[in-house]
């Protein structure tokens, strides 16, 4: 049994736990032993095998006791910027490194052992996974701890910032990960890696315990290998959380796999997206974007029309915009957000330092990595007196424009696909040098994160190289079913998602 573990999703492996064929502590045992056998790529920043394996007679002896959650005893592993008690936390940096959380994020307490009279859903803990530092990327070629490879190519990047739960999704060492979405981070990854994410509406899924990179963006998603298996993670993530995080949305959770197999109201089972209105923003499919992911993304938008959707252009003409709004909305709330940073309660300080201000300095200057401190000067330099106005409210007031642009394109449309991202992963230490080569790359995922709209990477085929290539779709506020549902259906009449890459069998790198 153990040498087909890993072949199974979260929603394979939930009926194999249910169905007594498999025990938590036999599933993670297994795949304990397969991430130790891909070490080279780099996707963990953390295990913990006795940690994972409490965590696993936990989750057995629970359902000894009759409980059937889903997701009890499912191994999955978490982005390092969700804190986690059995687990360090460093969010990919040199300043948190060796730190420990005296408590789990709210994400992290309900997928796995619970908290406050949350009873939370069983998922085991495999470990934490490699990110760019403090979320900052978009390769995962930004950690200080060395980069995620993509399994596809483990020359190329994996796609970040959740590059780590990306690449781990697509070798099969954990059939689910977290991940998350300031700007694309959930989305791009999958595109690059070949799995599907999806990046909820802001304020879905509790901040409390997600290290801060940029309040009013950041919001926590699942990756995992198909529509039915986000739903399944969702479901247990999502929910408000009102003591602890104010702009977590005040919608009850709910089941997020409910009514996927159905077609749409007044749809037939061969046509079931019939009435759904998916609309194409000129703007997506443009020369910027290049001609293999265009073709693929084409295709699978043909397959969306025999399952019976309607394609319509739409419009979204401030999607240029999105790219200057966002480098500087969030770059002035991540300078703030890391300020905390001052080798004085917690994280990096300075072994040597002559009086306070050289202890921050140093601190400062030795735990935070090159683009870290790049964006805490963008956004001080935005924030400060007399450049406030010119920088920081004009890039809200684009903000607002461009949500204005999808209020408008979805009242011709349900949902809006394009895709995830310009070109398929590039070359480790390609774009290192240039930093604004990788900025420019989010433009098709930045649009969604400043609006606060729900989006989705769903693989979609293969472009140059042989590379995974993404469709993007993007769904009005709580539109979370219609996205999965949409997804769903399109996973079940093609196997893009199913594809594994041949380097699944790779080990340890040079
Ligand atoms: N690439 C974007 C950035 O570097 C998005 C990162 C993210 O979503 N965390 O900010």
């Amino acid at each position: 049994m153990s040498t087909e573990l890993h072949q199974m999703g979260v929603a394979e492996l939930a009926a194999a736990l249910a169905a007594g064929r498999v025990s938590s502590v036999e599933a993670t045992q297994a795949l304990l032993q397969r991430v130790r056998a891909h070490e080279g790529l780099g996707a963990f920043l953390a295990v913990d095998e006795a940690a994972s394996l409490t965590q696993a007679r936990a989750a057995d002896e629970r359902r000894a006791r009759g409980e059937h959650n889903p997701l009890l005893g499912v191994p999955i592993a978490h982005k390092d910027v969700f804190v986690t008690r059995d687990f360090p936390t460093t969010a990919g940096s040199r300043m948190l490194a060796g730190y420990r959380s005296p408590f789990d994020a709210t994400v992290v307490a309900r997928l796995g052992g619970g908290a406050d009279g949350h009873p939370g859903a069983g998922a085991v803990t495999l470990g934490k996974l490699n990110c760019d530092e403090f979320a900052m990327g978009s390769g995962n070629d930004n950690s200080a701890f060395g980069p995620a490879r993509n399994p596809w190519d483990p020359a190329r990047v994996p796609g970040g910032s959740s590059g780590g739960s990306a690449a781990a999704v697509a070798a099969r060492l954990v059939p689910g990960a977290t991940g998350t979405d300031t700007g694309g981070s959930i989305r791009q990854p999958a595109a690059f890696c070949g799995v599907t994410g999806i990046k909820p509406t802001y304020g879905r899924c509790s901040r409390y315990g997600m290290v801060a990179y940029a309040s009013s963006l950041d919001q926590a998603g699942p990756i995992a290998r198909s529509a039915l298996d986000c739903a399944l993670l969702l479901s247990a993530m999502a929910g408000p959380d009102p003591d602890r995080d104010s702009t977590s949305l005040d919608r009850p959770a709910e089941d997020y796999t409910r009514g996927l197999d159905e077609p749409l109201p007044g749809a037939s089972a061969g046509r079931p997206l019939q009435g759904l209105r998916i609309g194409l923003p000129t703007e997506f499919f443009g020369a910027g974007c290049s001609a293999d992911v265009q073709a693929a993304v084409r295709a699978a938008l043909a397959e969306f029309e025999r399952l019976g959707a309607t394609l319509v252009d739409v419009s979204l003409p401030r999607t240029e915009l999105a790219i200057p709004a966002y480098y500087i909305i969030a770059p002035a709330e991540a300078s703030s957000n890391l300020g905390r940073y001052d080798g004085v309660r917690y994280g990096h300080r300075a072994a040597e330092y002559t009086d306070l201000l050289d202890m921050y300095r140093r601190s400062r200057s030795e735990g935070f990595g090159a683009e870290v401190q790049r964006r805490i000067l963008i956004g001080t330099y935005v924030l400060s007196h007399g450049y406030y106005d010119a920088y920081y409210l004009k890039a809200q007031q684009i903000r607002r424009l461009i949500a204005e642009d999808f209020l408008r394109a979805f009242e011709q449309c349900d949902l809006i696909a394009g895709p995830v991202a310009p070109t398929v992963a590039w070359a480790i230490g390609d774009k290192a040098d240039d930093p604004l080569s990788a900025y420019l790359a989010d433009i098709y995922t930045l649009p969604a994160s400043l609006a606060g709209l729900p989006g989705m990477s769903v693989p979609a085929g293969f472009g140059a190289g042989g590379l995974p290539v993404g469709l993007q779709l993007i769904g009005p506020h709580l539109a979370e079913p219609r996205l999965l549902h949409a997804a769903h259906q399109f996973q079940r009449v093609t196997d893009w998602h199913t594809r594994a890459p041949a380097s699944v069998t790779l080990s340890r790198q040079a």
